[in-house]
C-alpha cells in the first residue's frame, strides 16, 4: 500500500513545503452547506516563459514570488506583462519534484480564471489547482510525474469526488489557455495513478 494516501491532514499535503499565499478566498458552500471539492486541474507555468528555476536576489523562486505577491515586476521584461497579477495555485511541483503548497485545499485558490468544466463555470470554486514548472514546448521530468502521481493519489483519498474529474487548464479555458500542453503525457499519468492505487 502506498503511504501517500495518508499524506493530507487539515487540508495540507504533509510532504509539501508550506508557503502561504494571500491570493485565496472561501469556496462557496453547496446546497447542503458543505464545501465541495470534486475536480483537479493541471497547469504548467514558468517565469520567464520556458525558463526554469529562476530566482530573485533573495533566492526566492520566481513562481513562488508571483504566488505570494513578491515578484519584482522590473526583474525581467516579461514580468511587466503580468504586472499586478494576483494569482495562486494550491501546489507547485518544480522540475526536481519538490512540492510547495500555497493555499489549503479547502480554500479557493486563484488558478483557473474564467473557466468552465462540464457546464459548470468558475472552476476555482470547486477545484484543486496543481502547477507543474514547465512549458508547452518541453517534456516534463520523471520527478514531476512521480510527485504528481503521489499527490493525486492522496487527493483522491482525501476528496473522493475528485476521482472522476482530472482535467487540464486548456480543457476548462479552451482558446484562452494552452497548458499543460501537448508534451504533458496524460496516458502516462493515468497509468501511474492506476499502478499506485493497486499497490
Ligand atoms: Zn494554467
Amino acid at each position: 500500500m502506498s503511504t501517500s494516501i495518508t499524506n493530507i491532514k487539515d487540508h495540507r499535503l504533509l510532504s509539501a513545503t508550506w508557503l502561504a499565499s494571500p491570493n485565496f478566498n472561501e469556496r462557496p458552500k453547496g446546497k447542503n452547506g458543505s464545501m465541495s471539492v470534486d475536480t483537479i486541474v493541471i497547469h504548467n507555468i514558468s517565469l520567464p516563459p520556458d525558463e526554469f528555476g529562476g530566482c530573485d536576489s533573495d533566492g526566492l523562486h520566481y513562481v513562488k514570488a508571483l504566488f505570494t505577491n513578491q515578484l519584482d515586476w522590473s526583474a525581467h521584461p516579461y514580468f511587466k506583462s503580468i504586472e499586478g497579477a494576483e494569482v495562486s495555485a494550491h501546489l507547485l511541483i518544480e522540475r526536481d519534484g519538490r512540492v510547495t503548497q500555497f493555499v489549503p485545499f479547502d480554500k479557493r485558490a486563484w488558478h483557473a480564471g474564467k473557466s468552465s468544466y462540464l457546464g459548470r463555470p468558475e472552476c476555482n470554486d470547486y477545484s484543486i489547482g496543481i502547477e507543474l514548472e514547465g512549458s508547452d514546448f518541453q517534456a516534463f521530468t520523471d520527478e514531476q510525474y512521480i510527485a504528481l502521481t503521489d499527490i493525486i493519489t492522496a487527493i483522491y483519498h482525501a476528496y473522493p469526488k475528485t476521482r472522476r474529474h482530472l482535467t487540464g487548464h486548456s480543457d476548462i479555458a479552451p482558446g484562452r489557455k494552452s497548458d499543460p500542453g501537448e508534451y504533458f503525457d496524460w496516458m502516462r499519468l493515468r497509468q501511474m495513478i492506476n499502478q499506485n492505487s493497486e499497490r
